[in-house]
This record gives C-alpha cells, sequence and structure tokens, in this order.
C-alpha cells in the first residue's frame, strides 16, 4: 500500500523551499520547515512575487498558519512521512545534511531533494533508506515538478510521489532513467549556458536575448512576461552558478564551466531579486517597463 502522506517537512526555506512549504500548506498538509538561517521563511515571502502565480495571496495567512518553523532539525523531521531537503547546491552539503535527516526520520519516511542538478543516486547511501528517496524538483513560481528515482527507489515511491505532487496542483514530469538535469530543467539549461556564454563573450546585450525570447514566446502583452536572463534572477545567480558547476564537474568540458563573469557579479553580490540587483534592477526591473519590447 502506498504511504499515507499527512506530515511534509521542509529542510532549508530558501527561495524555494518556502515555495514548497506555501504549497505544501495550501494543499493542507500539515508542514514543518527547519533552517539554519533564522528569518530565512519571512525573508524569503517577501521577496518571492513568483509564489503569487501558484499561492494567491489571500490564501497566504491561513498558509503561514499551518506552516511550523522549528529550531532543530529533528523536529522538523521527526514525526514526517515526507522530507523534502532544499538546501544550497553543494553535494558536500547535501549529503551532510541527508546523513542528518535520515538518523532523525522512521525508517519509512520518504526523502526527496529538490536539487536542480544532482541525481538522488548520489544522495540515496547517505540516507540509510535508498529505496525510499527520489528526485522532486520544482520550478520557481511554475506548477510542474520533475520526479526522478535512484538506483533502489521503490516504484511504491514514486507513485506516492507523483500522487503528492499532483495533490500540489502540479504537473509531474517523470523521468524514466536517471538523467543529469531531469525533464525540463535539461532543456533550461541548455539554454541558460548559449545564453551566459554569448553575454559572456560580448557578443550581444542580454536584454537583446531576453527580447527575442519573450517576443518568440508570444509574451509580448504578458503581466508575467520574462526572458531567461530575468529568470535567472529570479532563481538567484549564486544559484546558478553552483547548478552550472555541477554539470562541468560531471562533463569537465571547459565549454560547460560558468563563465567568469558571472563569478564576478555574485562577488559583487549581484545575486539577483533576493539582493535588489542581478542582470535586472529590483524591484520595477526594465524588462517589465512598457517600452522594453520597442526599444
Ligand atoms: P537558497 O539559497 O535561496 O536557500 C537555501 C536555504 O538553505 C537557505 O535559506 C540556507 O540558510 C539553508 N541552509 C543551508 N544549509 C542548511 C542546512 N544545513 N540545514 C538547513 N538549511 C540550510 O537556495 P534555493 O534557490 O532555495 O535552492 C535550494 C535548492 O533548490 C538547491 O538545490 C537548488 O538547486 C534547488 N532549486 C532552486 C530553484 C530556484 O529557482 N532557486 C529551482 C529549483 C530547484
Amino acid at each position: 500500500m502506498n504511504k499515507k502522506i499527512e506530515i511534509v517537512a521542509v529542510v532549508g526555506t530558501g527561495t524555494l523551499g518556502t515555495q514548497i512549504a506555501m504549497q505544501s500548506a495550501n494543499a493542507n498538509y500539515h508542514v514543518k520547515i527547519f533552517d539554519i538561517r533564522e528569518g530565512s521563511f519571512q525573508n524569503t515571502l517577501k521577496t518571492n512575487k513568483d509564489l503569487e502565480r501558484l499561492v494567491p495571496l489571500d490564501k497566504w495567512p491561513s498558509c503561514k498558519k499551518k506552516i511550523h518553523q522549528v529550531k532543530h532539525l529533528e523536529e522538523a523531521v521527526e514525526e514526517a512521512d515526507l522530507v523534502i531537503e532544499a538546501v544550497p547546491e553543494d553535494l558536500v552539503t547535501k549529503r551532510k545534511v541527508w546523513a542528518d535527516i535520515g538518523l532523525k526520520t522512521n525508517p519509512d519516511t520518504i526523502l526527496a531533494t529538490n536539487s536542480s542538478s544532482i541525481p538522488v543516486s548520489q544522495l540515496e547511501e547517505s540516507s540509510g533508506r535508498p529505496e525510499r528517496c527520489l528526485n522532486l524538483h520544482f520550478y520557481i513560481g511554475m506548477n510542474m515538478v520533475d520526479v526522478m528515482k535512484g538506483t533502489r527507489t521503490l516504484p511504491k515511491v514514486i507513485e506516492t510521489g507523483i500522487n503528492w505532487v499532483r495533490s500540489l496542483e502540479c504537473i509531474p514530469l517523470t523521468v524514466k532513467k536517471e538523467l543529469l538535469g531531469f525533464c525540463f530543467n535539461r532543456v533550461w539549461r541548455a539554454v541558460k549556458r548559449e545564453v551566459l556564454n554569448m553575454w559572456a563573450n560580448g557578443f550581444v546585450d542580454f536584454r537583446d536575448v531576453d527580447r527575442a525570447w519573450m517576443i518568440f514566446n508570444g509574451m509580448n502583452e504578458s503581466p508575467e512576461r520574462f526572458g531567461p536572463f530575468a529568470l535567472m534572477d529570479k532563481v538567484g545567480l549564486d544559484v546558478i552558478y553552483d547548478i552550472e558547476m555541477v554539470y562541468y564537474s560531471d562533463s569537465k568540458d571547459s565549454k560547460d564551466r560558468p563563465p567568469k563573469k558571472l563569478k564576478e557579479k555574485i562577488a559583487r553580490g549581484e545575486l539577483g531579486v533576493k539582493s535588489g540587483k542581478g542582470f535586472y534592477t529590483y524591484p520595477d526591473p526594465e524588462y517589465m517597463t512598457p517600452d522594453f519590447l520597442n526599444p
């Protein structure tokens, strides 16, 4: 029989952990959250406008009431049926967190990573229950989730994961065998690599890439319009860099290495929406102005 999910724990409540916690609360799950940074959940709610597309603003107060912030990892995960890890994209950090979660949860608790690039096969051993581990990769402000198994994940665990994703009113994108980047994220990643190199090597103005993307995708009139650079700002340029480094470490192909210019932006504190400046400046980025598509 499939495990019934009632209590969901989210570990790491930055950009994506906060979104996942709110989506879970909106679907009436009992949610517990833990982050090593005090106030991360509240601070993320202040800057993450994309969440409004998934959880309408008028439902935020009731969702927040269903989310319990705790001070220790153990309190968050000890009674959870499902734990979603959303800590930074670094294998060493994630393995450590997974090992801790593994020790502090019931053996039948399902563990998922929201990693954007690390297959769960690289984390499952540290959890102590590889048959109950999977990738559940959410997208910022979008109602779709990549679902991918590890080397020993039980079919009923994948089924439970897919049903849970559906219960959040998200579309599951099932990956049939391990693939770096999952389903749509691999497509998005190819776009990112290309446009970052075009910008860093001085071939184009990043604004033109975004303009072209918006026109190509019929976003001219959309209040939600964005191009690849605007989307990278939303994701966080530090997060983008870490993800690209995972691909580079895997391929060792210099074309996969994220450009130095991106690293320099990060060193200047230009992290995107969350720091108020990335490729664009916030809260009123240039790409949302009426003249942007016809400068
Ligand atoms: P983020 O930097 O906004 O948040 C990470 C949070 O984890 C921070 O609040 C940090 O304090 C916390 N943290 C760090 N170490 C911790 C620990 N040991 N225990 C508990 N909390 C800890 O990052 P993010 O953008 O939310 O990304 C988190 C994960 O989600 C990454 O694996 C990333 O690849 C993935 N992801 C991000 C996006 C995106 O659009 N940003 C989309 C899909 C997936």
